[in-house]
């Protein structure tokens, strides 16, 4: 069975990761591979920070891991937060915040369109590959829902009436950004 290190902190990012991965591969997150690091995002692209993270771990560890980086992008606001979207608000990375200020940006906006975008950097014995996942939606004016987490009680996913935050984990997987980056990653893992 391939072993792979998830090179994330963010345990509901894992949560959502294992429920698709089931028992096809065995994942380990940071903290289970007692790696203690903040690892940075300094680029301007979902795709260079995913990069910077994975290769991160691989030259801390030596061996297989994938990063993911995923961004809210917003056309009403040229794409914003796009890459930004942990920091939105300010450097506390606070959710609250974050939704308080993509409201306030959009209070005028009658384009809700939004969507997410994730990349995935695989390092498969040394080489990266990418993978990407988009799910595009709606933003609600207010709240709706406590689960999940960042910007899930605004996002409502095409097909859906739910936002993310009023699903399980389950029914997020069948829309979600990261489930299709994933599964097309897991495709690839299959004839590697
Ligand atoms: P990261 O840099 O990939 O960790 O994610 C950037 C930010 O995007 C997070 O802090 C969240 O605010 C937001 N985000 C990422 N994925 C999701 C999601 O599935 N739902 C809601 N917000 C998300």
């Amino acid at each position: 069975m391939k072993k792979l290190i998830f090179a994330t902190n963010n345990q509901h990012k894992v949560d959502e990761i294992k429920v698709v991965l089931g028992n096809l591969f065995v994942i380990t997150t940071l903290q289970e591979a007692a790696i203690d690091i903040d690892i940075p995002e300094p680029h301007d692209t979902l795709e260079a920070n995913a990069t910077e993270k994975s290769f991160t771990i691989y030259k801390l560890t030596n061996q297989n891991c994938f990063s993911e980086d995923t961004g809210l992008e917003v056309p009403f606001l040229n794409g914003e937060p796009g890459v930004k979207s942990a920091r939105y608000a300010g450097d506390n990375r606070s959710f609250e915040a974050n939704i308080d200020k993509l409201l306030n940006n959009m209070i005028s906006s009658l384009n809700r369109k939004a969507q997410f975008r994730t990349v995935i950097s695989l390092i498969l014995n040394g080489k990266e590959i990418q993978f990407e996942g988009i799910c595009k939606g709606v933003i609600l004016k207010e709240r709706r829902g406590g689960k999940g987490f960042g910007y899930d009680p605004v996002f409502v996913p095409e097909g859906s009436k739910k936002t993310f935050a009023e699903m399980t984990m389950e029914e997020k997987n069948h829309f979600s950004h990261r489930k299709k980056a994933m599964t097309k990653m897991i495709e690839f893992l299959k004839i590697s």
